[in-house]
């Protein structure tokens, strides 16, 4: 099947979050680099109504990505809800399955008219939550392959838990230990939440697990992490899976030239020139993704706290993301005056760049896998605050196995509010003294072991090599 732009056409779907959208979009630029591949980007249309608001490129004309002839564009489907209006955490059940039933239909038709066209599909990609892209490529009888967004150890979770492997904590037994193979044991509040048997969340516990009905279908994971980083678990998971460590992907994306194609779902805040005027190592980076929000009462205790702290801070606070399922509360009255030239709150920053800004001292983050790795391959510690999920056992591993890390919080096992006094204590632990200085230093061996995996010929390298070159492959037999 040969393409009008002699290019392979791989494609991507998306499913509509940001710590989806930006893993995925930074493989399809990755991908696009290695030459000769048409890479088409795809999401339901409020996704592409919120990149374009954000000011980034989303054309559907192919763009130059790297120098070797790739390129890049964009397609987004209708999954059933006005684009206008997307907010639909609530019954993420309900949109699942309008986003299966109008996208299938959607794309099927897009399938057919790149085939038409002349530009016929020789890859499907997607992430979890729209893995029934892969039951598509079966019936088009095109290669389906996906892109794991959270870390090996949780991918081993998800599959000893589905499978019923090793003992979880039960109605019966809930606080018992979890030992998976190539794993420190976990705590029972450090597995992935959801799977907890008294979790308040059902609805995303059947959202996680049903991820995972058709995870054997694709030929191959991709995985937004790295051999280095999770060696044992990804070499015990991929005799049985298919998994090829890509990651860091946003530090491999950050060397292609199409930087101007951001999956930013918000307009960031400008606050790098702020940073440009702090002393290197003295601003403290708050932010806890897309989807938490903060309860009137944390936002008070952390906000004292911080101000206790004396530390500088960026705080990204109150930012209006469609998938922000609580309202966040405020900051307390004159906290912005008292704070002064100390502190700048914003709505949304540039993560990446703030991550890797000389002036970021330690990262208060809720853990999320992006948020994770951005941290880690940016050679920052991070004060933990994981919340639910995946994000207490990305907690669990940066304090206890990465060592870069410590934890201000269990998650919502914990059912306490943290208090000012924690904030203040965590934070001057991770800013100054023995331990500040122990986790910078092993940060920084981590953004050296991710710099060497994605550069050329390192681990991460090689198996997105390996990968096109099996796709293209594929397209000629
Ligand atoms: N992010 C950002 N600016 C912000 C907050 C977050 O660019 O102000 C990005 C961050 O770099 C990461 C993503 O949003 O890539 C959040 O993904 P993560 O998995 O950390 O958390 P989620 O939002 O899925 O809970």
């Amino acid at each position: 099947m040969a393409s009008k732009h002699g290019l392979v056409h791989i494609f991507l779907v998306a499913f509509p979050a940001q710590g989806q959208v930006n893993p995925l979009l930074r493989l399809g630029k990755l991908i696009a680099s290695k030459g000769n591949v048409l890479v088409t980007f795809s999401a339901p249309k409020s996704i592409g109504k919120k990149m374009s608001n954000a000011g980034a490129a989303v054309s559907s004309d192919p763009t130059p990505v790297g120098n070797r002839g790739g390129m890049i564009r964009f397609e987004f489907f209708d999954d059933g809800c006005d684009e206008d209006k997307y907010d639909q955490p609530h019954d993420l059940d309900t949109y699942l399955s309008l986003l299966e039933a109008h996208g299938t239909k959607a794309l099927k038709e897009i399938i057919n008219n790149h085939t038409l066209n002349g530009s016929p599909v020789s890859c499907l990609i997607s992430t979890p939550w729209v893995l029934w892209v892969c039951d598509l490529a079966q019936e088009f009888n095109i290669p389906c392959a996906a892109l794991w967004v959270q870390s090996c150890a949780c991918f081993s979770t998800y599959y000893h838990y589905q499978n019923s492997l090793v003992p979880f904590p039960s109605e019966e037994q809930p606080d018992i230990d979890v030992q998976m193979p190539s794993m420190p044991v976990l705590k029972s509040d450090e597995i992935s939440s959801f799977l907890h048997p008294f979790t308040p969340h059902m609805f995303l516990k059947r959202s996680f697990i049903g991820q995972f009905k058709n995870i054997s279908k694709p030929f191959c994971i991709l995985a937004e992490t790295f051999q280095e980083l999770e060696e044992d678990a990804i070499k015990y998971m991929s005799q049985i899976f298919p998994i090829r460590a890509v990651g860091p992907l946003f530090k491999g994306a950050l060397h292609d030239t199409g930087s101007n194609i951001s999956g930013d779902l918000l307009k960031a805040d400008d606050c790098l020139e702020w940073l440009d005027s702090k002393p290197d190592s003295s601003v403290v980076y708050i932010s806890f993704g897309s989807v938490v929000s903060m309860k009137q009462e944390l936002v008070t205790e952390m906000a004292y706290g911080v101000l206790n702290s004396g530390v500088s801070f960026l705080w990204v606070l109150n930012m209006k993301t469609t998938t922000t399922i609580d309202k966040t509360g405020e900051l307390p009255k004159g906290f912005l005056e008292e704070v002064g030239e100390r502190g700048m709150v914003v709505q949304w920053s540039p993560q990446a760049k703030v991550l890797t800004h000389p002036a970021v001292s330690c990262f208060v983050s809720h853990c999320g896998w992006n948020s994770t790795m951005e941290a880690l391959s940016s050679g920052v510690p991070v004060v933990a605050f994981p919340h639910r999920g995946d994000q207490v056992t990305n907690a669990k591993y940066l304090e206890d196995v990465w060592k870069v890390g410590i934890r201000m919080s269990r998650g919502e096992a914990e059912n306490r509010v943290i208090g000012r006094k924690d904030v203040e204590e965590c934070l001057k632990e991770a800013t100054s003294g023995v331990k500040a200085v122990e986790m910078k230093k092993n940060a920084l061996k981590w953004k050296k072991a991710a710099e060497e995996a994605v550069a050329e010929g390192g681990s991460s390298d090689r198996n997105i090599q390996e990968f096109v070159d099996k796709v293209k492959k594929l397209r000629v037999q």
